[in-house]
């Protein structure tokens, strides 16, 4: 093996609410071979997280059995393919698009303000601002567990609000974006950019939206109507800029996060009679 393997590794480093516990393995490799020549040495039953920046995530206090693959920064080409964009999973998405619209493409300067890879992207089908990934992908490519890696199209998964399904332990490796020509990419950017600093508590570690927006509302508004801006169970609190968030105020343990969002779905629930799904993935063991 080519890659970096590592014992005991704590995933707040690893995961931008800079809590929970440790991976029993983890493993950065050092390229795609590297990763399929990895993924095809397991044991059959280990098992396998992909990671990329750890933006939507939680990992519990007691950690992960098996092996975490981190790939951020390690699959990270990005490239024109003819008028396509081909961007690897360990690209970050801000990446994408600002190397878009700096060549004159548009349609992927909602990607800017998602703070997770390319990877991660396609798997939770990230958007905002009315774009959303998998309406600019053309292909993707996917890496199995026995180290195969195949082209794949939008059929093949169900995609929906921030969800998509596929084959089972199978990762993505990179994708195709169809875009269209236009100038203007980079302004549309920055304004996006603004109203994310405006709106959003980023000077806290946090994970983004914490709930998705049922039908016809929004979390927030849910959120705050019942009076939970800056409710708080240890060192996480419910974000007085933004109530959809939760925020890590220094020293927030997984489990102070978990019941955090437990108490918020738990009380819109009572109050409003409306059950929040979570937007955020939940993984490992409990301490
Ligand atoms: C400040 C902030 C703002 C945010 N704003 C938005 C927003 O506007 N819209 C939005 O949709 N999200 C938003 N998010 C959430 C998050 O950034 C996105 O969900 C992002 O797509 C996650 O990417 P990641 O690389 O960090 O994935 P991770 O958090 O590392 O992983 C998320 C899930 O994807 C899986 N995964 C990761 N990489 C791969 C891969 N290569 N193949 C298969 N599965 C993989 C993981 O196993 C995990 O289940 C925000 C987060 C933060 C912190």
């Amino acid at each position: 093996m080519k890659g970096q393997l590592m014992h005991h590794e704590p995933m707040s480093r690893h995961t931008s609410w800079r809590a929970g516990g440790c991976a029993e393995k983890c493993y950065r490799p050092a390229d795609l071979d590297d990763f399929s020549a990895f993924l095809k040495s397991l044991p059959e039953k280990e098992p396998v997280e992909v990671i990329g920046l750890g933006s939507n995530l939680l990992v519990r206090d007691g950690g992960i059995r098996g092996t975490v693959i981190l790939m951020h920064k390690v699959l990270d080409r990005l490239e024109m393919d003819g008028a396509r964009i081909h961007a690897q999973a360990g690209v970050a998405c801000a990446k994408v698009a600002r190397f878009s619209a700096q060549r004159g493409w548009r349609g992927s300067e909602f990607l800017a303000g998602i703070p997770g890879t390319v990877g991660g992207a396609l798997a939770m089908n990230a958007g905002c601002y009315g774009g959303e990934t998998w309406n600019i992908v053309e292909k993707v490519e996917a890496i199995g567990r026995d180290g195969q890696v195949r082209v794949r199209y939008p059929e093949e998964y169900e995609i929906g609000y921030r969800t998509v399904s596929g084959p089972r332990e199978e990762w993505f490796v990179s994708a195709w974006f169809r875009l269209e020509r236009g100038e203007g990419g980079m302004d549309v950017i920055k304004s996006l950019l603004k109203k994310r600093i405006a709106s959003q508590p980023l000077e806290f570690p946090n994970a983004g939206s914490v709930f998705r927006n049922p039908e016809g509302d929004h979390a927030a508004r849910l959120i705050e109507s019942c009076g939970l801006k800056g409710k708080q169970i240890g060192g996480a609190m419910v974000s007085d800029k933004h109530a959809n968030f939760i925020v890590n105020t220094g020293n927030a343990c997984a489990s102070d996060i978990e019941r955090l969002i437990e108490l918020v779905r738990d009380t819109v629930m009572k109050e409003k009679g409306i059950r929040l799904e979570r937007e955020v993935r939940i993984i490992g063991e409990a301490a």
